[in-house]
């Protein structure tokens, strides 16, 4: 299958992907727009989407220098009254640990397989002039096990991504993976972070197992897209009703609001827009 022009693969594309091949299809390669609603109740599916964006907002904005008491103003006037509690959440807990050179809202990228391996990292932390220390802000109120986080593609692709390329930010220009680390920082868990470390071992295993996936989706003949056989991954997809797999949509209940994608909810930042380090 050739993918479209600069087609750059990401840990929301690459999810895609695995959680079902035929939504890969229709969304990056048909480009098929399906106005499907994700849960029954979308409004609220909406509204806490734009609150994690928001947050996120909030929190570069605190990053990038500005007031606190400004941003204290922002939260409070929010219209979703869970983000006051994360920002007093993360002005407690979070800047004292953040010591090091601060890397806001940073992209990198790397080449594979003829395509570019990408990602947008909510803060890189430069510790002690030699650790890359990644921080990824999350606002589900679920916090998932530790096994499971270093299974997902975001950590396998992000701390691989800053392996190859994070030498821009060091002095040595090489990085070894032991000297990367990623933190899940959870808004509504915030005493300590989930932090994942990362050895030699892991990079050789994610960089055949991102190879492997990229190939698998490279060799794919358009009509070997298959629909997932797994249900559950049909429940919050916007191609449901195309795909007959239901009309109703699964509740916002028992929806994972952690794999909820806070970059489509994102109102001012564009992806593209950000600076990018390519190498
Ligand atoms: S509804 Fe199910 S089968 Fe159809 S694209 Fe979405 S996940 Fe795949």
């Amino acid at each position: 299958m050739k993918l479209p022009e600069g087609f750059d693969f990401t840990q929301s594309n690459l999810k895609d992907y695995l959680d079902c091949p035929y939504r890969f299809y229709l969304k990056y390669i048909r480009r098929t727009k399906w106005p499907a609603l994700l849960v029954d109740d979308a409004l609220e599916f909406e509204e806490r989407g734009k609150a994690g964006a928001r947050f996120h907002r909030l929190v570069q904005q605190y990053l990038l220098g500005i007031s606190e008491s400004r941003l204290d103003e922002i939260a409070e006037s929010n219209p979703n009254p869970e983000i006051v509690g994360w920002w007093e959440n993360f002005l407690q807990f979070v800047p004292p640990i953040l010591k090091g050179q601060q890397y806001v809202e940073t992209s990198l990228s790397t080449p594979m397989l003829n395509h570019r391996l990408l990602a947008k990292y909510d803060l890189i932390l430069v510790a002690d002039k030699s650790q890359l220390v990644i921080f990824d802000w999350k606002t589900s109120s679920k916090r998932p096990k530790k096994e499971w986080l270093l299974n997902r593609v975001q950590t396998r692709l992000y701390r691989y991504i800053l392996a190859q390329a994070g030498g821009s930010l060091l002095i040595s220009d090489t990085v070894n993976p032991e000297q990367v680390t990623m933190n899940y920082w959870f808004a509504a868990h915030p005493e300590v972070p989930v932090t994942l470390t990362y050895d030699q071992k892991a990079y050789e295993e994610d960089q055949t197992y991102l190879e492997n996936c990229i190939n698998e989706i490279l060799d794919r003949k358009e009509e070997n897209f298959f629909r997932t056989k797994d249900l559950k991954k049909c429940r919050y997809c916007v191609y449901r009703s195309h795909c007959d797999r239901g009309v109703r949509a699964g509740d916002l209940e028992s929806f994972e609001g952690f794999e909820m994608n806070e970059e489509d909810f994102e109102l001012d930042l564009n992806f593209d827009q950000i600076q990018e380090i390519e190498f």
